[in-house]
């Protein structure tokens, strides 16, 4: 089975103000969309063909430099358009397990905001950040250069990443052109805490098997 494009849970002007839906359109249908075609073009005839994206990821350096860029790129905007939503910001519950990991990991929801934040701009250049929970169920952040991300066996930090922001300036540069910072400030309004609270709920439950 070859993989494909996910259809986005929102229409391309759902984030507006904060997403612009022509940055959005052009994301998915050319960017997302070229990751998905070049991924099955790259695994075609190969022993890869067919797995699951997690067991690729996970063995990763195993694998050609097309297959690297583009599953990641693949899974990444997966998990980046299910973390958005129309009706999000704020924070997260008190009663959420993943609001008293925060608190419990970073102190509080303001600091996690702020570590976050320092991730998505210091990356130099392209790539993503993420907050992500490791093998013992504790959070972390961490930011990966272009496709790369905390399920490859190569990354430096390796997690299951509950939250992620791409910080590629085709992610931004329509709207804000180099204003990273006013870009990661609008993605506090759009995140979906209800998906990172489910996500993180499954990586620990998947975690104490
Ligand atoms: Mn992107």
């Amino acid at each position: 089975m070859a993989f494909e494009l996910p259809k986005l849970p929102y229409a391309y002007d759902a984030l507006e103000p904060h997403f612009d839906a022509r940055t959005m359109e052009i994301h998915h249908t050319k960017h997302h969309n070229g990751y998905t075609n070049n991924l099955n073009n790259a695994l075609a005839g190969t022993p890869g063909e067919g797995k699951k994206i997690e067991e690729i990821l996970g063995s990763i350096s195993s694998y050609s430099t097309a297959v690297r860029n583009n599953a990641g790129g693949y899974y990444n905007h997966c998990l980046f358009w299910e973390v958005l939503t129309p009706n999000g910001g704020g924070e997260p519950s008190t009663q959420t397990n993943i609001r008293k990991a925060i608190d419990r990991d970073f102190g509080s929801f303001a600091n996690f905001k702020d570590e976050f934040t320092k991730a998505a701009m210091t990356r130099f250049g392209s790539g993503w950040a993420w907050l992500c929970t490791d093998a013992n169920d504790k959070l972390f952040i961490t930011s990966s250069a272009n496709q790369d991300n905390p399920l490859m066996d190569i990354a430096d930090q390796k997690g299951t990443p509950v939250l992620g922001l791409d910080v590629w300036e085709h992610a931004y540069y329509l709207h804000y052109q180099n204003r990273r910072n006013e870009f990661v400030e609008a993605f506090w309004n759009v995140v979906n805490w209800t998906e990172v609270t489910q996500r993180y709920n499954d990586a620990n439950a998947g975690a104490m098997k």
